[in-house]
């Protein structure tokens, strides 16, 4: 071999531990002898293994006495090999020799160093893998495919199965003896003959103690020593098996609970249309599920209740839009019935998040507060009436003359009021007593209500003493008023008590600062219709 030839060899050696694409290529003289050829092939295999274990792909060297450190052993033989060689060839020329043998002592060193890190590198990688294999949390063995035996196994193996390593460990172990449906065995060898790999393939197996599980499988085919093998990951699925169909139960249980709730539980998505609605509506609304599902929103909501329930969304949606959390609505909502009544829930509005954190609906609670409506609105009946006679009361008046004296301080129309006293009725009650005297108060208002009109207030001020406020009335019809009041209750015989006058006092608002002087003025012509004789109206 000239130097030249081992110069090329040595080149192309270097170059190929350096880069797997080599490109280099030796002299023809050389590229077929057999020791080049053989020196040739444990190099590119180590590059080989090296790029797979750098990929991740151990299964080469997967046991620790794999071909990876074979044959890097075979390459230190063969390098020792090569240089008897050269020294063999180079005695002839010394001057040759002493120059190729410099060049190729150097690139000897390189190539030997390059090979050290590279034996590192690999017993790092093995003892990693080993490390991983060891540490993956689910299940990992490998098997011959050919007759199922266990070749290698983790720790999580031995827990998912509780199989001990005396029982693992002697070779004899077959993989097939694991499977509790020897049908899904046979699915697993199909799908692994025909795609290469299987994934997530569901399966049944027994454990040691007989304890039967259900697991995942995902398989790799691997090659071992020219031998076809599967690297199989098996995850134990029997509590998640078990929580999923208690998650399903409770689903189930949920659906019971909105299918039979006395409140409405619905759904809505982002366009406003229902996608649920719990079939209590019916006892509610009178409409059938299906056609709630089909109504529009005017359909549900009364006008009022319909922009109530408008704002209240928007606002909550608004909130969403700047990376808010829904903002939950809650409102008392007037809905149209079947029958052309009405009725009063409660909504209460919530998200619906996407597992992934989206919005993507809302959820509504709708009570029927009809009851509480009536209590309500009874309660604020009751706050506004005079126990005894059943007109307004004091309260109602206050309220009555502060909105119509804003009214018509901003519109210009007129409102007048008349204030009226029952004559001497002390004298009433001595004579007969205070219960008749107390007749007479209602008799009285009775007669005031069937001589004004609907929107006029008739109010008890205090004692016998009465406020009628007339909204969008001159002071002269109300003088009119005021004696046409004054000649029905004279013309009126009162139980027991016969024949009682009253005294009224007129006003109506003008320039007025506040609702106070109106009645003030009131009270004065009232005063004066007392000093000239009672039974009189007097204007103010
Ligand atoms: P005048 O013509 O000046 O108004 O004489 P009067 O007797 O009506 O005098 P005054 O207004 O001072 O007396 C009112 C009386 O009304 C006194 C009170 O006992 C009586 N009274 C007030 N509230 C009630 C009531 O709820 N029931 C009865 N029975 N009497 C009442
Ligand atoms: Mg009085
Ligand atoms: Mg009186």
């Amino acid at each position: 071999m000239s130097s030249n030839e081992v110069r090329s060899i040595l080149e192309y050696f270097k170059a190929l531990l350096n880069d797997l694409r080599v490109s280099a290529v030796p002299l023809e003289s050389v590229s077929n002898d057999e020791t080049f050829l053989e020196l040739d092939q444990t190099l590119k295999t180590i590059r080989a293994a090296a790029a797979e274990l750098g990929n991740g792909n151990l299964s080469h060297d997967i046991k620790g006495r794999g071909y990876v450190l074979g044959s890097i052993k075979n390459l230190q033989a063969s390098l020792r090999n090569l240089t008897w060689i050269t020294k063999t060839i180079a005695s002839g020329d010394f001057s040759q020799r002493v120059h190729f043998l410099g060049d190729f002592s150097e690139a000897f060193n390189s190539m030997t160093e390059k090979l050290e890190t590279s034996i590192h590198d690999l017993e790092e990688a093995r003892s990693h893998f080993e490390m991983v294999f060891q540490t993956i949390p689910d299940a990992t063995v490998i098997t011959k495919i050919s007759d199922g035996t266990l070749v290698a196994y983790n720790r999580a193996f031995m827990e998912a199965t509780k199989f001990t390593d005396a029982d693992l460990s002697d070779g004899e172990f077959n993989i097939a003896d694991l499977y509790l449906d020897l049908s899904h065995r046979e699915t697993f060898i199909r799908n692994l003959e025909r795609d290469g790999f299987v994934e997530n393939l569901e399966f049944s197996f027994l454990g040691k103690n007989n304890q039967q599980h259900i697991g995942l499988v995902s398989s790799n085919l691997i090659v071992i020593d020219g031998i076809p093998h599967t690297l199989s990951v098996i995850r134990d699925i029997t509590d998640l098996k078990a929580i999923e169909a208690k998650l399903q139960q409770s689903e189930e249980r949920h659906r019971l609970l909105a299918d039979n709730a006395a409140d409405v539980i619905w759904t809505m998505d982002l366009e406003g249309r229902f996608t649920y609605v719990s079939p209590s509506v019916e006892k509610l609304r009178g409409y059938t599920v299906e056609e709630v599902l089909a109504q529009s929103a005017e359909e549900v909501l009364c006008p009022g209740s319909l922009i109530h329930m408008q704002e209240g969304l928007t606002r909550a949606i608004n909130s969403v839009m700047n990376g808010l959390p829904f903002q939950v609505f809650r409102g008392e909502l007037e809905q149209p019935c079947k029958d052309g009544s009405t009725v009063w829930t409660e909504a209460t509005v919530s998200g619906i998040y996407s597992e992934d954190g989206r919005f993507v609906g809302m959820l509504g609670v709708s009570r029927d507060i009809s009851e509480r409506k009536i209590m309500e609105e009874e309660i604020r009946r009751l706050s506004i009436t005079d126990k005894l006679t059943q007109s307004f009361n004091r309260l109602k008046l206050d309220e009555t003359m502060e909105t119509q004296f804003e009214w018509s301080k901003d519109s210009g129309l007129p409102f007048a009021i008349i204030i009226l006293d029952i004559d001497h009725f002390k004298l009433v009650n001595d004579t007969y007593g205070h219960q008749v005297g107390d007749r007479v108060l209602i008799e009285l208002v009775a007669i005031l209500h069937e001589n004004v009109r609907d929107g006029d207030v008739v109010g008890r001020w205090g004692g016998e003493e009465f406020l009628i406020i007339l909204p969008d009335t001159t002071l002269a019809d109300a003088t009119l008023l005021a004696q046409r009041l004054r000649q029905a209750v004279a013309d009126y015989s009162f139980s027991t008590a016969g024949q009682v006058t009253i005294s009224l006092g007129v006003s109506a608002y003008t320039t007025d600062k506040t609702p106070e002087t109106i009645v003030s003025r009131a009270d004065t012509a009232l005063y004066q219709a007392k000093e000239k004789g009672r039974n009189r109206v007097e204007v103010k």
